[in-house]
């Protein structure tokens, strides 16, 4: 075991190609997961088509690089500073690393570090090209090395295609923490057809709340949605009658939480049509990243005292508390269906995502 399969991208627009690589020595705090599944995703192709030119600030890692975020396998080796796991082990590798001394990196939040980058995607700042030099490995590559921080330990009823829905999942679950969501309160998923939207939904009951208003365009995956829990799902089609104006029908004070997964592409009026159904001293969580700029009047703001709030990704931490719900059962993954592809069939996959994807497929490469 030298050499291994890597999908690489060695020009921006281009296609994937398979090369054979050397298997990498994971460093004395790293482990080597021999990978099992990497997960797929819509927005990829975008990022290496357009990325560079759209979001400049955005920096790719040096090509020809490997891709694959939301990574799950098992242990092949492990450094010699490791003691938390060992080979065997069944593992989702969190791809967000920051620098790890900053002390937003020491506080265990790097997803607030300057240098925030995810391995086998993209990083947030000029420290990420550091970053992709110590950890140039992802998903699409038969081995990859990763920090011991960086890894969830998978239960046995949790499979490695389930695990690279992780990103999305663990996405809308820091989002709902930030959010202080409480048990009997009520929720709007603006989007909630789309991938981060289903995972959202499925969170937002996990949670507890007694009221998930589902908002998407797709009537089909507004039924799919209802159909999870017929008493607690509420859908809200949008369309004809405005957002805020249907979900006050239901709820007069309004909701207590709105999490806003629209895309880039979708229009910034729905997210302000949303943002109206929030009751007094609710909270709105952007989490999609719909093309801004939102208007916010101050005034009824502060009043009505709203809160604005950014998340991205999530902590490992917050992956294992994930990984410990579903275990449970609390958090139910079987709603999701799995498509898998081989690594060769990595081009076709994306896209076949971007032409049939839709929130309850699992798009995933499954290794040999
Ligand atoms: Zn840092």
């Amino acid at each position: 075991m030298s050499m291994m399969q890597a999908a690489r991208l060695h020009e921006i627009g281009g296609r994937f190609v398979v090369d054979q690589i050397p298997v990498p020595t994971p460093g004395p705090h790293d482990v080597l997961v021999k990978v099992a599944a990497s997960g797929i995703i819509p927005n990829l192709k975008n990022v290496t088509t357009h990325f560079p030119e759209w979001y400049p600030f955005l920096p790719l890692p040096q090509l020809p690089a490997i891709f694959g975020l939301d990574t799950a396998g098992t242990g092949a080796a492990v450094g010699c500073a490791v003691t938390a796991f060992a080979p065997g082990d069944r593992v989702y590798v969190n791809p967000g690393i920051g620098c790890g001394e900053c002390g937003h990196c020491r506080e265990g939040d790097a997803p607030r570090c300057q240098a925030y980058t995810f391995m086998g995607y993209f990083g947030f700042g000029a420290g990420s090209q550091q970053v992709f030099k110590r950890y140039p490995y992802a998903g699409y590559g038969e081995y990859m090395t990763a920090h011991g921080n960086n890894l969830v330990r998978l239960p046995d009823c949790l499979s490695f295609a389930q695990a690279t829905r992780f990103g999305y999942l663990g996405t809308a679950y820091a989002a709902i923490r930030k959010s202080a969501l409480r048990p009997s309160q009520s929720v709007l998923i603006l989007g909630a057809s789309g991938t981060l939207g289903v995972g959202a939904a499925l969170l937002a009951l996990a949670f507890g709340a007694s009221r998930v208003i589902v908002a998407a365009r797709d009537r089909q995956a507004l039924e799919r949605l209802q159909a999870i829990d017929p008493k607690r799902v509420i859908a809200v089609p949008i369309g004809e009658q405005s957002i805020h104006q249907q979900v006050r029908a239901l709820l007069p004070d309004g909701v207590d939480v709105m999490l806003d997964t629209l895309g880039a592409k979708a229009p910034t009026e729905l997210s302000v049509d949303a943002m109206q159904a929030v009751t007094r001293g609710g909270r709105i969580v952007q989490i999609g990243g719909v093309a801004g700029p939102i208007p916010i009047d101050p005034h009824p703001f502060m009043c009505a005292q709203l809160q604005y709030i950014g998340s991205l990704w999530f902590s490992t931490r917050e992956g294992e508390e994930m990984a410990s719900m579903v275990e449970s059962g609390i958090l139910d993954l079987s709603h999701l269906e799995a498509r898998a592809y081989a690594l060769e069939q990595l081009n076709e996959a994306l896209d076949d995502i971007q032409a049939q994807g839709n929130g309850f497929t699992n798009f995933h490469i499954l290794h040999r």
